[in-house]
């Protein structure tokens, strides 16, 4: 059960193109009390991201100095750029009793259950499809970049073997069906109940992408 009056920790991971920065998106719109937690990040922003709201896009001095003053509650190297979740804001809106919502990779979900925070923390992993679905959505996202879907597409079996250090695996098979199906896990959690989730499907579903 949440601890009155503070926010729950609610975090998204899933390879590179498998919906979760929308699924992040739709919830935080759909839910007044849910906020998305802005990540710092040395990566040269996307043609359509704005400074303060996608990402605080910095450089890799200013991130060092972060990491050196203790700012963030995890950062990682993901595709070789420095990514971070900075801490005061954070835990300023869980105590004021938002959920926060963080889209991050398996490295920062596992660094924040390992800080065991005085919050309640629910961590989902996000499956695509398939794989040519996954590939068709990078291609369509970051346009000509060849090199960067290629390097997502190599990464993207490493990402999804971490499934299992999550506690719930959802798969966007179809948009408003896995937003659906995350609500009810959050709605349940926040009430102290756990979920169901087919455990055996979802490990075949790993062995299908992965093979
Ligand atoms: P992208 O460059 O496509 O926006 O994000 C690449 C990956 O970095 C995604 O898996 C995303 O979830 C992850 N990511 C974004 N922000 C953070 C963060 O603050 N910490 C960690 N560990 N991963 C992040």
């Amino acid at each position: 059960m949440t601890n009155f009056g503070q926010g729950m920790m609610i975090v998204l991971s899933s390879p590179s193109g498998a919906g979760k920065t929308t699924l992040t998106r739709m919830l935080s719109e759909k839910n007044d009390n849910f906020i998305i937690s802005i990540s710092h990040t040395t990566r040269t922003p996307r043609h359509n991201e704005v400074n303060g709201k996608d990402y605080f896009f910095v450089d890799k001095k200013e991130f060092q100095e972060l990491i050196k003053n203790n700012c963030f509650i995890e950062h990682a190297t993901v595709f070789n750029n420095l990514y971070g979740t900075m801490k005061e804001p954070v835990i300023k809106d869980l105590s004021k009793g938002k959920n926060v919502l963080f889209d991050i990779d398996w490295q920062g979900a596992e660094q924040i259950k390992k800080k065991k925070l005085d919050f309640k923390l629910i961590t989902l992993f996000i499956l695509p499809p398939s794989s040519k679905e996954l590939k068709e959505r990078l291609h369509n996202r970051e346009k000509r970049d060849d090199v960067m879907i290629d390097e997502r597409m190599s990464q993207f079996k490493n990402d999804i073997l971490h499934w299992k250090d999550y506690d719930y695996v959802v798969i966007n098979n179809e948009l408003s069906d896995c937003y659906n199906q995350i609500q009810k896990i959050i709605l349940s959690e926040s009430k102290g109940l756990k979920c169901n989730y087919d455990e055996k499907k979802i490990e075949e579903k790993v062995i299908e992408l992965i093979s």
